[in-house]
């Protein structure tokens, strides 16, 4: 039996029948480049239109068609270049990568082979034991092909040529994943940054964000890398951990069972949850890479590449960092805040008249559950921070307590009200008036004379009773803190 082992809680392995193995993992994730149109077209890149409605000559290739770069799609990819602080290479050039697929009219992908528009980078992960850094290998500039559409009818084939053309952006990474969690980290922390940059929308449902995953075993302790797999095209995180956990438990038994890890790319099929053969993996060769004669090189100006630098936004970690020193929340805290602008806007506008931890509570614990709930992102969320800000300031004040807190949450739900109107209108205000309170107390105490002689006794737990006696008679409203200090003095 090959298993999936996590020794404690932080290793990864595979332990075989005869050896324990470790999984090689490297990516080649298709970013959609967020642009209104194509890479070397004019043609709009709108997801959902009609099929074959936003297709040009250049994207039907047909005969005598010439493309013409798209400078804000070369913009892009410098800006999300610079947010993976790599190199940016200022010549590099587009090739042609020949293959033969009915979805492929022009018989060959504009891509870029040996001279990519962007060099070495890297991206950190927060993990549970903490940072690691993945190494990016290149960034370059392709165009996505279209789609074959088997499903419509049962004797023919269909091509919609809307996507043929797309920019996309292939970022590799060097085979520095370790596990499914860091696959589900990494891609979660590229897409983030790419949103922050607003280069690629990461949308894994309409085909923005999509993977070839590349994955190989060795025994723990070698120095080489194993014969390595490569899945195509994935569209989600969940279905690449399942496939990296599928393909390699297959590799490491093929390897004790004394037989070899053929070369290969696979597919992942999703409804067995197995990866299967789709071809001997093609040499680079095999696609007669040459420079395409209809574009020049592509020459980038230093002053482009200064000017955009200017234009970057704060990035993920960059904010961490800030969210942490400034702030004073904890690092766990800080990732999650920043992990998208649009919850990193919304904590900054709350804290602006409101205290930073209780807000970093209220927003990763009530306010996320709503969002989950109701399947909407912070930016639609049904509190605006306005309101949630003056709910987190009557609790600070203790005009209201935790409690009542989440019950004005509940109304504020339902209507973005202010919650001291709410409070107000539905008598909800923290009762501290010590008079008002000590007759409640007394009141209870009288009612309870057996239990007062028992806890007097000893009994201590019943402190609880009596607590609980006090809130429930006070409708809960009553000042938690105030109602401890006059109990324990009228038992005394
Ligand atoms: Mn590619």
């Amino acid at each position: 039996m090959v298993e999936i082992m996590t020794e404690n809680k932080f290793d990864y392995f595979i332990n075989g029948e005869k050896n324990k193995w470790e999984v090689i993992i490297g990516l080649e994730v298709h970013a959609q480049v967020l642009s209104k149109s194509k890479l070397f077209s004019s043609s709009s890149t709108k997801f959902g239109a009609e099929p074959n409605t936003q297709v040009s000559l250049v994207d039907s290739a047909l005969p005598g068609m010439l493309p013409v770069i798209n400078q804000f799609c070369i913009e892009q990819s410098i800006k999300t270049g610079l947010g993976l602080k790599a190199k940016i290479n200022r010549h590099s050039v587009f090739d042609r990568k020949n293959y033969f697929y009915a979805d492929l009219p022009q018989g060959y992908q504009i891509s870029q082979y040996k001279n990519p528009i962007v060099g070495e980078g890297e991206v950190i992960l927060d993990m549970p034991y903490g940072t690691k850094k993945i190494g990016i290998e290149r960034l370059h500039l392709e165009q996505d092909a279209g789609k074959s559409i088997h499903d419509m009818d049962p004797e023919n084939t269909f091509v919609d040529l809307n996507r043929s053309g797309i920019a996309l952006m292939e970022i590799v990474s060097k085979p520095d994943l370790r596990s499914p969690e860091e696959v589900n980290a990494y891609v979660k922390k590229l897409r983030s940054i790419m949103r922050y940059l607003a280069t690629c929308d990461g949308n894994m449902q309409e085909g923005s964000l999509r993977a070839d995953v590349n994955v190989s075993v060795r025994k723990v302790g070698d120095i080489k890398y194993g014969t390595r797999c490569e899945i195509k095209n994935v569209n989600s995180i969940k279905f690449m951990q399942m496939a990296i956990e599928y393909e390699a438990k297959r590799q490491v038994e093929l390897l004790e069972d004394g037989k070899a890890v053929d070369q290969e790319t696979r597919l992942f099929d999703t409804k067995k949850n197995k990866t299967k053969s789709m071809r001997l993996k093609e040499e680079a060769h095999d696609y007669r890479y040459f420079p395409d004669p209809d574009l020049l090189p592509l020459e980038i100006d230093k002053s482009l590449i200064d000017k955009l630098k200017k234009t970057l936004p704060e990035l993920p970690d960059e904010k961490k960092d800030r969210f942490m020193k400034i702030y004073n929340i904890s690092a766990y805290e800080a990732n999650i805040l920043v992990s998208e602008k649009e919850i990193s806007d919304y904590y900054e506008e709350v804290i602006k008249q409101a205290d930073k931890k209780l807000a970093a509570n209220w927003i990763m614990g009530d306010l996320f559950a709503v969002l989950n709930k109701k399947n909407i992102s912070i930016a639609r969320s049904p509190v605006s921070p306005k309101n949630l800000s003056i709910l987190i300031n009557l609790i600070s004040s203790e005009e209201i307590s935790g409690r009542i807190a989440k019950e004005v949450f509940e109304i504020m739900i339902e209507k973005d009200d202010n919650p001291k109107v709410i409070v107000e209108s539905k008598g909800l205000r923290q009762q501290s008036d010590p008079i008002e309170l000590e007759k409640i107390i007394t009141e209870i105490l009288t009612k309870n004379k057996d239990k007062v002689a028992q806890y007097k006794n000893g009994k201590e737990k019943l402190f609880g009773f009596f607590i609980g006696q006090v809130m429930k008679s006070s409708g809960g409203r009553a000042n938690p803190k105030l109602v401890n200090e006059i109990l324990k003095s009228k038992l005394k």
